[in-house]
């Protein structure tokens, strides 16, 4: 990251990531502490060499990130552009646009998601499946979090706790050092970042069987106003009541895995 970004950018996520203690953190169902497990990174040192931090591992917010990378290259970059395929021409790669534009470059990098068209070409066999889980993805203002969490869970790389269903309850902590709108302001000449409050990511899911996202459940999630109420929705998963404590909780989604590809998919040679 140091490497890629300019010094001012690199100055602005510094200052917009929370730099965690490197511990992982199980909680039992009650949210109380079961276990906090010491968990250093062998790569953190090279990784996050330049931080203003020593090594540790980096919580940063998504939005603000991209941001940060997108900073200088409006020009570059292109949206709304959705790749049908690619072709190797000598050193070269071509890839072509469902809008019937095309574009050239040495390396094409494939990070076009879990239905990855880049990848249903290069590695045709790996199928895209039902990885047998449902998940809720939420956020919760910081004020509630430290109302509802140990002081651990806020501090650590990341909270897990799960039930006796096995339905899972995975908590991770962005704390900005500083406002983001405020680093970009001070630090990097006036770049605007969206401004945004401390939050916990939460993420509540199970398996299919434990945890439904039929139709019925999810309308009752969505009648009661789209608030996960991280307690509730921890102990009765999709059987919630409304008990209003979190914020909008996203799309309820099904998650998807891939089956593994072949060892010759990931040679460098072009096709
Ligand atoms: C609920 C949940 C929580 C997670 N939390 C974390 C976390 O806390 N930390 C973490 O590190 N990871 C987390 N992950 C995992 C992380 O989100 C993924 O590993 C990561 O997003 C994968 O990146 P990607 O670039 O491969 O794909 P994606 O992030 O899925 O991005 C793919 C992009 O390609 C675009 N695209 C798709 N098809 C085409 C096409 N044909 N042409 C052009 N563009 C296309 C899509 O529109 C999308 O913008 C989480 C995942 C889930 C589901």
């Amino acid at each position: 990251m140091h490497e890629v970004l300019t010094p001012e950018l690199w100055a602005v996520f510094n200052a917009t990531t929370q730099w965690t203690a490197p511990f992982t953190t199980i909680l039992n169902p009650d949210l109380s502490i079961l276990k906090r497990l010491p968990t250093p990174d062998e790569h953190d040192a090279a990784l996050w060499n330049g931080a203003d931090r020593g090594p540790g591992h980096a919580n940063v917010d998504r939005a603000t990130l991209r941001q940060i990378l997108l900073a200088g290259l409006e020009d570059v970059v292109e949206f709304e552009k959705r790749l049908d395929r690619y072709e190797s021409r000598g050193s070269q790669v071509v890839v072509h646009f469902a809008d019937g534009t095309t574009a050239g470059g040495d390396v094409l990098v494939g990070a076009d998601g879990i239905r990855s068209a880049v990848r249903a070409q290069r590695a045709p066999e790996c199928e895209t499946v039902d990885a047998g889980l449902g998940a809720i993805y939420g956020r919760l203002p910081i004020a509630k979090g430290r109302d509802l969490l140990p002081p651990e869970a806020l501090d650590d790389i990341f909270t897990i706790a799960w039930d006796e269903r096995k339905v899972f309850l995975q908590l991770g902590s962005v704390l900005f050092p500083t406002p983001p709108d405020r680093a970009g302001r001070m630090l990097a000449s006036g770049l605007q970042i969206q401004r945004r409050d401390d939050y916990i990511v939460l993420i509540v899911g199970g398996r299919h069987e434990r945890f439904p996202l039929d139709r019925e459940t999810m309308s009752r999630w969505l009648a009661n106003g789209c608030n996960a109420p991280l307690q509730t929705c921890w102990r009765t998963g999709p059987r919630v009541r409304s008990r209003s404590c979190g914020r909008a909780i996203r799309r309820p989604s099904s998650l998807s895995t891939c089956t593994p590809a072949s060892p010759a998919c990931w040679s460098l040679r072009p096709e």
